[in-house]
């Protein structure tokens, strides 16, 4: 049964990372935004700290849990990207990476490879699908991975790779490499493989200036003759042509949780516009020729923010009942992209001067917004998903 009451175990873990959303993240959020991909040391084990009091954020769902790990991490992103949505993304969790490695792994390769989430250090990891000819249409990718007795070598270029740096620079994680093993063999070649920090032949040859996010590094990985051994391919022990579907299983976790952090920059913006309304007293339940401009869209503000909420809640909780969600995951998607541009561009909007200033954090929440409908499937792309998945289509029927 599905409960629209946030479980009294999650209540108070959020409660907890709200204080540090507050403590620890909106008094900085300027600073980074101003000092794009300067490391923030002092933020990141504070925030560890606090992550780990309550056993930090694992990526899968620990053996005998309580059912709640998919839901439970959506309130928490959610109240991260409240605080703020760049330095979510460089809170101590496992990410993408790791995310990938639970989804496709081997027991022991997420044995070998997600032990080190579990120390004192902050660890980071991230996944390199994108490349300058290859972003939705992931067939393209170049990137070739090659057998060499016990090796396999990766060439190619991967481009804004979400904490690349924080993983094989700033500390001793890993990058999930998408490669292909023959280009004519299209999506079937391509596999997933790790490249841990240190590798020789992998290197980050830059970090892009963006429009928001700008606290999270992303970054440009060049891989020449990159070796890694053979047990690096996930999945590899148990299936040679499974690695892909893994990695598109990861999507479906993940998702929910993208669109869960959409959402806490989209509520850090609405709280902010009703607060500096509130002295206008908007009235709510009146019938809508009642109402004055700024209550209609009030109302249909926290309506597309609520709906969009109930979409997460439900992909999550689909995703720790072990139910199929990728349908669910990609409406979630869709949905918190479109609201959290919607609800960060009316807001400014409607408060005129107000919204534009850098005095106050709602323009910088207004371009930490957009990325949400771009990364891990453009809105485009989670529309076709939802459509494939609501016709009953396959990938090569509707593209
Ligand atoms: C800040 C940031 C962080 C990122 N982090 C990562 C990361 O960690 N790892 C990683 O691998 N990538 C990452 N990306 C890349 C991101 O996933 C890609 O930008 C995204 O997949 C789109 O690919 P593209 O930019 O090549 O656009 P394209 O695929 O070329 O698309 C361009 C436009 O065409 C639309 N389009 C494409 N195909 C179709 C279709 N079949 N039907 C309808 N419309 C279509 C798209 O929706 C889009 O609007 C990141 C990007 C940004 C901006």
């Amino acid at each position: 049964m599905i409960s629209f009451q946030v479980p009294p175990a999650i209540r108070q873990v959020a409660a907890a990372v709200e204080r540090a959303a507050r403590e620890l993240m909106r008094p900085a959020a300027r600073h980074f935004d101003e000092h794009e991909n300067e490391v923030p040391w002092d933020y990141i084990p504070r925030m560890q700290q606090v992550l780990r009091s309550f056993g930090g954020l694992p990526v899968a769902p620990p053996p005998g849990g309580d059912g709640l790990h998919y839901q439970r991490l959506a309130h928490i992103y959610e109240m991260l990207a409240w605080g703020d949505a760049g330095l979510y993304l460089c809170a101590p969790r496992g990410g993408l990476g790791a995310a990938a490695v639970a989804a496709a792994g081997t027991p022991q390769q997420q044995e070998q490879f997600l032990a080190r989430f579990r120390g004192e250090q902050p660890v980071f990891s991230a996944m390199a699908i994108t490349e300058a000819h290859a972003g939705s249409d992931t067939s393209a990718i170049r990137t070739t991975a090659v057998q060499d007795g016990g090796e396999w070598v990766l060439n190619g270029e991967k481009i804004f790779v979400t904490g690349g740096h924080k993983a094989l620079v700033d500390t001793p994680g890993f990058v999930v490499v998408w490669a292909t093993l023959d280009p004519a063999l299209g999506r079937r070649g391509i596999h997933p493989f790790v490249v841990e920090a240190g590798t020789p032949g992998c290197s980050v040859v830059k970090q892009e200036k963006k429009l928001g996010i700008r606290a999270s590094d992303t970054a440009t990985l060049l891989l020449q003759d990159c070796r890694v051994p053979l047990d690096n391919r996930l999945g590899y022990a148990e299936s040679a042509e499974g690695g892909y579907q893994g990695v598109l299983q990861t999507f479906d976790a993940t998702r929910p949780l993208v669109a869960a952090s959409a959402l806490g920059v989209a509520r850090a913006a609405l709280e902010f516009l009703r607060e500096t309304v509130e002295p206008l007293r908007p009235r709510s339940g009146l019938p809508r020729s009642r109402m004055t401009n700024l209550e209609r869209e009030l109302a249909d503000l926290e309506a597309l923010h609520r709906s969009a909420w109930l979409l997460v809640l439900k992909a999550a909780w689909s995703a720790d009942h072990r139910r199929r969600n990728t349908l669910e995951a990609a409406m979630a998607k869709v949905r918190a992209g479109e609201a959290v541009v919607r609800i960060t561009q009316k807001a400014v909007e409607l408060l005129g001067p107000l919204g534009l200033s850098q005095e106050h954090l709602l323009e910088k929440w207004f371009r930490d917004a957009k990325v949400n409908d771009l990364y891990e499937g453009t809105g485009q792309i989670n529309r076709l998903i939802v459509a494939r998945q609501l016709l009953g289509y396959s990938r090569r029927q509707l593209s």
